[in-house]
């Protein structure tokens, strides 16, 4: 191993928010998130343990696109995929066909291009609800009408499905969600479909859009979807350990600035030790100084800017840290959201830009 920089992807903390999911929509099917490799998780390997039959494992997976799908199933992954964005060209369809997928149609473009090619066999199909996220989605008014021509197309498995994205379930107002619940019981009225639409903050906080399928991302990775709830508080435990090593520690006199610009200035003699991580890992480069940073399993603050490879941070209360000492950037102990916050950020994007570079390790 070269650069101590490495994120740890913690197993037992993933089988464990699982088991939450389960125990918060019991009997509801569980469609897990893996989309943009399982939020910089990595997609084969969080896709084997969360499809684990022996655990209970989950019913489909989704993904954001047709190459993420070919990789679970180049990796022998057999359940259920679904494209939560539908196909991006009608020639999609084919290899969609191919590799046993389901697809989502949000847009009359999908559904015209699925009545008009000829497939080998027919595919399963979510067709998506716009309740007001105003995205992606059919109006509650023509959902209806498109329901009936993908029951009655030769390319569709029927029955379709039907699922809707909530836009603000993570917001302690409960006020848009529920127009967007009703808006979604409308439009499937009288319809025989099953029904998808909680995301981790509809599972958590609105148990009745759980309907018969339920889509976590974020809670499968240990993070809560709310800002005003904590992880912890939750029950959900980080999968996604990222960690280094100090590799300098130097002394630093008052009035002396650190790190490129010089923006931080030390108002008191100090240590300030060197941590071999920085923006080209992942770490967030508008991290403020004062992010609390675990050197040794205690907090202190970042620094100074972060560069591309390294951060820096104020050792004052460590006089005993040495060049080598661990260093935890986010994980048990540190709540990637705090991070986040001190970012300007949310913690999916801190997941998801975990850099390439980083080494990884499996720890069951
Ligand atoms: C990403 C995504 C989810 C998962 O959302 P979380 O907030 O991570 O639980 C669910 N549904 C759709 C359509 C998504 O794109």
């Amino acid at each position: 191993m070269t650069r101590p920089a490495q994120a740890t992807i913690d197993f037992t903390a993933l089988r464990c928010n699982l088991a939450l999911v389960r125990a918060t929509a019991p009997g509801r099917r569980v469609m897990a998130i893996v989309k943009a490799n399982a939020y910089g998780h990595g997609l084969v390997r969080i896709a084997r343990i969360l499809g684990d039959s022996d655990t209970d494992g989950v019913d489909a997976f989704g993904v954001a696109c047709l190459e993420e799908a070919e990789a679970l199933r180049a990796a022998g992954i057999e359940r259920p995929i679904t494209l939560l964005e539908g196909v991006f060209e009608p020639s999609e369809y084919h290899a969609a066909a191919r590799l046993g997928l389901t697809v989502v149609v949000h847009h009359v473009w999908q559904l015209e291009a699925l009545e008009s090619i000829v497939l080998p066999v027919p595919i399963a199909v979510w067709l998506k609800v716009d309740t007001g996220m105003r995205r992606l989605g059919i109006s509650v008014a023509d959902t209806r009408d498109a329901w009936q021509r993908l029951g009655n197309c030769r390319n569709a498995c029927a029955p379709v499905g039907l699922m809707t994205h909530l836009a603000c379930a993570d917001e302690q107002d409960p006020c848009v969600t529920h127009n967007q619940l009703a808006s979604f019981r409308g439009a499937a009225a009288e319809l025989s479909a099953e029904w998808c639409l909680a995301n981790s903050a509809g599972i958590l906080g609105h148990p009745e859009s759980h309907g018969q399928w339920v889509r976590p991302g974020i809670m499968l990775y240990g993070v809560s979807p709310f800002a005003h709830d904590c992880a912890l508080a939750l029950g959900l435990q980080p999968v996604m350990h990222f960690t280094s090593r100090l590799i300098a520690i130097k002394r630093v006199r008052a009035g002396e600035a650190v790190g490129y610009g010089g923006t931080w200035t030390s108002t008191t003699d100090t240590l300030v030790g060197t941590v071999a991580a920085g923006y080209a890992d992942g770490y967030p480069r508008h991290a403020r100084s004062g992010t609390p940073v675990l050197v040794n399993g205690q907090e202190v603050p970042l620094v100074g800017r972060v560069s591309m490879d390294m951060l820096c941070v104020d050792l004052k209360s460590q006089p005993d840290a040495r060049i080598g000492d661990p260093v935890l950037l986010w994980g048990k102990g540190l709540p990637v959201e705090r991070i986040a916050t001190a970012a300007g950020t949310i913690p999916y994007e801190l997941l998801c830009r975990i850099a390439p570079r980083v080494a990884i390790k499996e720890q069951d």
